[in-house]
């Protein structure tokens, strides 16, 4: 474990280092789902800080067995209204926000809990129907939206682009989420950052952090292959 997370975050400095940008601006997301507590501590020995999960209830039971241990979660699965209050209790990022009416029911627990949720907005570039995501077209609009909900803080973007065995087949998406970004941010929407760009996978994570790449969520290159 110790062996594959350094040989990870020595990619990720290397490629970092060769498009000339730092690389304490790319956030290594250990995607841990699947995987049972005892890996994510030794995960978290190994010098993991940040976990990725996509089922509530597998990342509830983790979340409180590991709560003694200084990490940061995130929820990048899809994500159902009826389950918002779940999330905003456990997770401090979330990377799959698509629709009003989920940002609207996270907003609304989060002013329960007295939380200010940092989300990113999720977004379908190749308009997939068996994807989720906001679509390019509404994607502005959504932002300003959600813009106004108080308790919600939108920090950037997220794509999983299609899938595609050569990264390169993949990077369009990339420059394009990273285009929408900027593009947002020129509006400097009031309380939306738009720093963040979560994309790349074990797959692809080089190619992502090429195209500006801030959060790559990987799994498979940390814990091996899923069951
Ligand atoms: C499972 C998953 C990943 C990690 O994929 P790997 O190919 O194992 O690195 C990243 N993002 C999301 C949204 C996932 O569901």
């Amino acid at each position: 474990m110790k062996e594959r997370l350094e040989s990870v975050k020595d990619r990720i400095r290397q490629v970092a280092d060769k498009c000339g940008r730092n690389p304490e601006t790319v956030r290594l997301v250990a995607v841990s789902k699947t995987m049972s507590a005892d890996k994510v501590r030794e995960a978290i020995d190994g010098g993991a800080a940040i976990f990725g999960e996509n089922y509530i209830q597998e990342a509830r039971e983790k979340i409180e067995a590991l709560s003694s241990y200084p990490v940061s979660w995130h929820f990048i699965g899809h994500l159902q209204t009826n389950k918002a209050k779940y999330v905003v209790k456990l997770f401090d990022l979330i990377h799959s926000v698509d629709t009003l009416k989920l940002a609207r029911e996270l907003n609304k627990q989060a002013g329960k809990i007295n939380k200010i949720q940092e989300i990113l907005i999720q977004v379908n570039i190749g308009e997939e129907a068996s994807k989720s995501g906001a679509s390019v077209k509404e994607l502005k609009k959504l932002t300003e939206d959600i813009s106004q909900l108080e308790n919600l803080a939108v920090r950037g973007l997220m794509i999983i682009p299609p899938f595609y065995n050569e990264p390169e087949k993949v990077r369009p998406f990339f420059s394009t989420l990273r285009e929408l970004r900027d593009e947002i941010r020129k509006e400097a929407i009031p309380n939306v950052a738009m720093d963040e760009l979560s994309m790349g996978m074990t797959g692809d994570f080089e190619t992502a952090i090429e195209e500006g790449a801030t959060l790559v969520r990987i799994g498979t290159a940390i814990f091996g292959e899923r069951k």
